[in-house]
C-alpha cells in the first residue's frame, strides 16, 4: 500500500437511494468515513437509520431498486463503484467480507456447512477440494466449533445459533479478507453466547489484522469492540469521534438520547431510563430542516426547522451536526446557516410558485381537452 493509500477504505459523500413507486428513498445522505487496518470503526443507529445500507453499498449487494447516485467508495485508493462485476465478485469475499444478522438465512439450508465454506474457500483462493476441506476444518477449529470433522457434514438446521454464527464468521475471515463488515452480528443470539462471540471477533482481528466495520445499535457493544464511532440518523452521520470521547463527552442531542437510554452499571436502579420519543422518519420528500427537528427537545425553532446543520469540527477528530452545541464552530456554523435562511426561504416560495402554476395549467388543459 502506497503512503497516501493508507487506508484500506475511503467512503466519500456516499449517497444512496432506492427508486420506489412512492418516488426517492434517500437512505444514505452524503455519508463518508475511513478505515484503517487493525482497526474498528462502529456504527450506530436505530432501525431506520442508513446503516445496513452503508454496508451494502459498500459491498455493492443493493437490491434492484437501490442505487449509488453519488460519492465514492474506495479500497486501497481506487474507486469501485465502477468496477465491473467480475472485478467486483473478486473484491467481494477476498478483500471484504460480511457477517450478516442473522445466520440462518445467511446460510443456505440445502448444503452442508462444509460444502459452503470449502465452496467459498476454492472460488476466492484458487486450493483444490482437499485443501479447501483442510482449511474449512481449520477455520472451523478457529472459531470454536468442537468436532469440525464431524461438523461440516451438518446442515445449518443440525447447528445451534451460536454455533452458525461461528461459521459465518469462519466463512467470513476464511480467504483473510483486508475488511469485514459486521451487521448486526449478534443480535439474533443470546446474551451469553453474544459475549463470546464478540470475544472470539476480537481475538480473530488480532490474528488476521481486518479494519472492521462494526455496525450496531448497541452502545455497550459499541463499547467493547470500537475505536471509533459514527452516529447515524436518517441517512447522515450526526455525530463521529474516538469512542471514549463518544461516552465522555457526546454533543449531538441524539447521541445523548441513545447514551441515556442505556442502563449503567451502579446506577439508580429505581431511575427511569431515558426514550427518544418518536421514530426515524421514512427519508422520502422530507423538508429542508434538520433531520432530527420533531424528535429533539432542545430544537432551536427559525434555525432547526429550516436548514440542515453541516458536520463540523468541534474539537481534533470529533465532529458534530448540531446548532446546539455550545462551542465556537457549532456557533458559525449557526452563524452561516442564519445568513443562508432567507435565500432558501426565497427559493422555497419560487418553487412553490411554479408548482402551482404548473398545477393550473394541467387542469386548464385537461378541462380544454374535456371542452372539445
Ligand atoms: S440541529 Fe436543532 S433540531 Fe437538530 S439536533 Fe441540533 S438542536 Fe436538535
Amino acid at each position: 500500500m502506497s503512503e497516501e493509500n493508507e487506508f484500506l477504505l475511503e467512503v466519500d459523500n456516499l449517497h444512496t437511494s432506492f427508486f420506489t413507486d412512492n418516488g426517492e428513498v434517500r437512505a444514505v445522505n452524503g455519508i463518508s468515513f475511513k478505515l484503517t487496518p487493525g482497526t474498528t470503526l462502529g456504527i450506530v443507529g436505530e432501525s431506520g437509520s442508513g446503516k445496513s445500507v452503508t454496508a451494502y453499498s459498500i459491498m455493492q449487494i443493493l437490491a434492484e431498486t437501490g442505487r449509488i447516485v453519488e460519492g465514492s467508495v474506495s479500497y486501497k485508493g481506487e474507486n469501485i463503484t465502477n468496477w465491473s462485476e467480475r472485478q467486483l465478485s473478486d473484491f467481494r469475499g477476498s478483500k471484504v467480507s460480511i457477517i450478516f444478522q442473522d445466520p440462518m438465512t445467511s446460510l443456505n439450508p440445502v448444503f452442508t456447512v462444509g460444502f459452503q465454506l470449502e465452496e467459498a474457500i476454492r472460488l476466492h483462493t484458487g486450493k483444490n477440494k482437499m485443501e479447501a476441506k483442510a482449511r474449512a476444518i481449520e477455520m472451523l477449529t478457529l472459531v470454536g466449533v468442537n468436532e469440525p470433522e464431524s461438523r461440516i457434514r451438518q446442515y445449518p438446521h443440525e447447528l445451534s445459533g451460536g454455533m452458525r454464527q461461528r461459521v459465518m464468521i469462519a466463512m467470513a475471515l476464511c480467504c483473510e479478507p483486508d475488511i469485514l463488515i459486521a451487521d448486526e452480528p449478534t443480535t439474533a443470539l443470546d446474551v451469553t453466547i453474544q459475549a463470546q462471540i464478540l470475544e472470539l471477533m476480537k481475538s480473530l482481528q488480532k490474528d488476521f489484522n481486518p479494519a472492521l466495520l462494526f455496525i450496531t445499535h448497541d452502545l455497550g457493544v459499541v463499547a467493547k469492540m470500537c475505536d471509533r464511532v459514527a452516529v447515524m440518523y436518517l441517512g447522515k452521520i450526526v455525530e463521529s469521534a474516538d469512542t471514549e470521547t463518544i461516552y465522555a463527552n457526546p454533543q449531538h442531542p441524539y447521541t445523548k438520547g441513545l447514551i441515556g437510554s442505556v442502563h449503567k452499571i451502579g446506577g439508580n436502579r429505581e431511575e427511569r431510563l431515558f426514550s427518544i420519543e418518536g421514530t426515524v422518519p421514512l427519508a422520502m420528500n422530507l423538508p429542508s430542516q434538520c433531520g432530527f427537528y420533531d424528535r429533539c427537545t432542545v430544537a432551536i425553532d427559525g434555525l432547526c426547522n429550516k436548514i440542515e446543520p453541516e458536520l463540523v469540527e468541534i474539537e481534533p477528530g470529533h465532529k458534530v451536526a448540531c446548532f446546539a452545541c455550545n462551542n465556537e464552530a457549532c456557533k458559525a456554523e449557526c452563524e452561516r446557516a442564519r445568513k443562508m435562511i432567507p435565500e432558501l426561504e426565497r427559493q422555497k416560495a419560487a418553487k412553490a410558485e411554479a408548482e402551482a402554476k404548473d398545477e393550473a395549467k394541467g387542469k386548464k388543459n385537461l378541462f380544454g381537452r374535456r371542452a372539445k
